[in-house]
């Protein structure tokens, strides 16, 4: 897509904003050709990239945001957060003079991520995928609060959801209420 590419020949030396937007269903697409099941993206990803000459080189400083579905590492349940980031890239152009073989490129400053260039442009499909599963949230969790799975039932801790809890913490109670406390041997007529 000709709005996904910048040729690096049409960077002016004083630079130019380009607005970043890829769709979530594009996003997903290419997220899922990368083997990647989750995270997805909730929302577009939005964004901005200033690029400008630099000697042989175009370096970028770009944001983008976006809305991600995670996974929680500890319940397992979906929720949705907001992502957000900035990163510098440079884009060698020695490739494209043919003056170095590919994937040769002089780092100059060690905090830039250099990245080649693919056919004389860059490729911002590439880089928005690129930077969101650099910097996206590896060890999700819903909140600092969740505590996991119940691991004799399975369900979510501290929801309601769990019935074991009250039996593990005092079925005396609950036999003193009248309700019927599971035990051993006493199980489900088969
Ligand atoms: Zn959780
Ligand atoms: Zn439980």
């Amino acid at each position: 897509m000709k709005n996904n590419f910048i040729e690096l020949s049409r960077v002016p030396d004083d630079g130019r904003s380009v607005p970043l937007l890829m769709s979530k269903e594009r996003a997903n697409e290419l997220l899922a050709k990368r083997g990647v099941a989750t995270p997805r993206l909730g929302g577009d990803i939005k964004g901005t990239l200033f690029v400008q000459r630099a000697g042989k080189r175009v370096v970028g400083q770009g944001a983008i945001s976006a809305a991600v579905v995670q996974r929680c590492g500890r319940c397992l349940i979906g929720f949705t957060e907001e992502f957000g980031t900035t990163f510098n890239v440079a884009f060698s152009t020695s490739v494209a003079e043919g003056d170095g073989a590919a994937g040769e490129i002089e780092l100059e400053d060690s905090d830039l991520e250099v990245e080649l260039v693919d056919e004389h442009g860059i490729d911002l499909e590439k880089l928005l995928i690129d930077e969101f599963l650099l910097e996206v949230e590896q060890y999700p969790v819903c909140s600092d609060q969740c505590r996991g799975l119940c691991p004799d039932c399975g369900k979510p801790l501290g929801e309601g959801v769990c019935p074991c809890a009250d039996e593990k913490i005092d079925p005396r109670f609950a036999a003193l209420a009248g309700l019927k406390v599971g035990k051993k041997g006493d199980g489900p007529k088969n």
